[in-house]
């Protein structure tokens, strides 16, 4: 009596999803967090996702899908529904501000290796939002995990939830709770690295910057000593990252002077419609161990680093499928935990440390360059484009495809 009122009177309200013991308990429904989910419900496993947001958010983060990561999409079902929010982009070019200069590279050109030769410029929120909408019973919003312990047999969870304070029961408990990781904190782990002195600011914009350039693609990585920036194209928007001044206020930041000193620097038109003004601090961290007994660290909780190359979220989801294979074979066919998880923590920790951390690193200091630091290594990248062998192996390797390989390789 009461659900069929219930059903009448809110029709088409997802299914509200309450938090419970369970075999996987997600801690952060972002994008990590997300696809765990759907990873380990593609293979049968009573998972849940516990977010401490009343909603998921639809804020300007991570923009691009990288070919991996899109075949790990597809893999999941997921991606024939994403692909349409999203636009293919083949090319991305390096500019150099100050001569006009510009490499582009084609992934089409990878058409061998997979069925998604492109990048997808798509925001990330469109992602964690279809994966609530595929499993809207496993998705509980409002619930942070405020505390737990773990024995041999599985980890005690405390959430805080709207009213209460909730204790669950699970067997693995996955920390993708994001930068500030509470659970990360609990377990004490180091995260080594450092944080960049500078601000980075975003702004979005329905200005056509394409109108300004000349063959601009829809990746942009513009190399200036003094003001490098990123120019990125999604559906509806262009979004433009620019390197801000640490001891500027942030509400001086956010200021219309800012954004018209910055679109009047870019295209000389400082009279320019913004959608999203967003301010945020850079960190190059990892976690000195990803697996923790019971419970594992994963995405941005377990490492950071700079945009540039757009590489944070997409390895925070070879995380959680790397994961989520592991805790299928402990859970459907009796693997070893001992075993599997801390083989999960190394492989995936050293390609974090061996290729995400250092090709970040490397791509802010091109950018960043002062002409005689830059010339060298933009000339050695123009011979890179130029020879096919190289700008195979460099694609790959950008693409990510390469440090895949390189985390399958390690026991
Ligand atoms: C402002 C900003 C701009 C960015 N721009 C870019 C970009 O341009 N390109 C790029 O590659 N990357 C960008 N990033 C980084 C990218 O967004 C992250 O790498 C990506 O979101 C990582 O996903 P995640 O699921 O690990 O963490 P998150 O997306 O942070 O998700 C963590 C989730 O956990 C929830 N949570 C937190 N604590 C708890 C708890 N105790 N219990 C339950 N839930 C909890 C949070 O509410 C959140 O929803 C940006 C990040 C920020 C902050």
């Amino acid at each position: 009596m009461t659900s069929a009122c219930a059903s009448v009177l809110s029709p088409d309200l997802p299914v509200e999803a309450r938090a419970r013991d369970c075999e996987v308990l997600v801690a952060g429904g972002g994008p990590v967090g997300a696809v765990a989910l759907a990873a380990l419900r593609e293979a049968g496993v009573d998972a849940l996702v516990v977010e401490a947001a009343p909603q998921l958010p639809e804020d300007l983060r991570a923009s691009t899908f990288h070919p991996p990561t899109l075949e790990m999409l597809d893999r999941l079902g997921l991606l024939a529904e994403l692909l349409p929010q999203g636009l293919k982009a083949p090319v991305y070019q390096y500019r150099v501000r100050a001569t006009g200069e510009v490499l582009a590279f084609d992934l089409s050109e990878l058409a061998d290796v997979t069925p998604f030769p492109f990048r997808l410029q798509c925001e990330q929120w469109k992602l964690t939002r279809l994966v609530r909408s595929r499993f809207p019973d496993r998705v509980v919003m409002n619930r942070r995990v405020v505390h737990f312990t773990q024995d041999r047999e599985g980890v005690t969870v405390h959430l805080e939830g709207p009213t209460a304070i909730e204790t669950v029961r699970t067997r693995f408990l996955v920390a993708a709770d994001g930068a500030n990781s509470l659970i990360r904190k609990w377990l004490d782990v180091h995260f080594d690295g450092f944080t960049y002195p500078e601000k980075f600011l975003t702004l979005s914009t329905p200005e056509p910057l394409e109108q300004h350039f000349e063959g601009l693609a829809y990746v942009n990585y513009v190399s200036d000593p003094r003001w490098w920036h990123v120019m990125l194209r999604v559906p509806e928007l262009w979004r433009v990252l620019v390197v801000a001044d640490e001891d500027m206020p942030d509400s001086e930041l956010l200021a219309d002077r800012t954004k018209e000193r910055v679109f009047d620097r870019l295209i000389g038109k400082a009279d320019v419609e913004t959608r999203h003004r967003t301010i945020y601090r850079v960190h190059q961290r990892v976690a000195t161990r990803f697996d923790h007994g019971r419970v594992l660290l994963a995405g941005d909780a377990a490492h950071l680093n700079n945009p540039l190359g757009g590489l944070g979220m997409n390895s925070g989801i070879h995380d959680a499928m790397n994961l989520a294979e592991k805790l299928v074979a402990i859970l459907k066919e009796g693997a070893d935990p001992e075993e599997l998880l801390p083989r999960y923590g190394r492989q995936r920790r050293q390609v974090t440390q061996t290729f995400i951390q250092e090709q970040t690193r490397r791509n802010k200091a091109m950018i960043e360059a002062e002409e005689e630091a830059r010339r060298p290594v933009f000339d050695e990248m123009a011979r890179t484009l130029a020879d096919p062998e190289k700008r195979r192996a460099y694609m790959l390797r950008q693409a990510m495809f390469a440090s895949l390989e390189e985390a399958a390789a390690i026991v």
